[in-house]
C-alpha cells in the first residue's frame, strides 16, 4: 500500500529554458492536482511552475531528454 502515491505523485519535467543547467526537474504536485496537471496548465497559461530543487520556470511546449536534475531526485528519494 502507498498512500503517498495518490497524494504527491513527482513527475519529471523537462526544461529547455535558456540556463547553463540543462536538466530535467521535478515538479512538485499540490492542490490535489498531479504534476502532469500543473505543468499542462502552465504551458497553456504561460505561467511558472517550481520544481523540488526550488527551480522556478516556464514549461518549454516543446520538452527534449536531459539528464533528471541530482537535486531534485535526491529530495524526491528523500520523499516518503
Ligand atoms: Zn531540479
Amino acid at each position: 500500500m502507498s498512500d503517498q502515491d495518490t497524494l504527491t505523485r513527482p513527475d519529471v519535467i523537462p526544461t529547455t529554458d535558456g540556463d547553463h543547467e540543462r536538466f530535467s526537474h521535478i515538479v512538485r504536485a499540490k492542490d490535489g492536482k498531479g504534476a502532469s496537471v500543473i505543468v499542462t496548465e502552465a504551458m497553456v497559461n504561460g505561467t511558472p511552475v517550481e520544481a523540488l530543487c526550488g527551480k522556478v520556470w516556464v514549461p518549454s511546449r516543446d520538452p527534449k531528454r536531459y539528464p533528471v536534475c541530482p537535486t531534485c531526485r535526491e529530495i524526491a528519494q528523500q520523499m516518503p
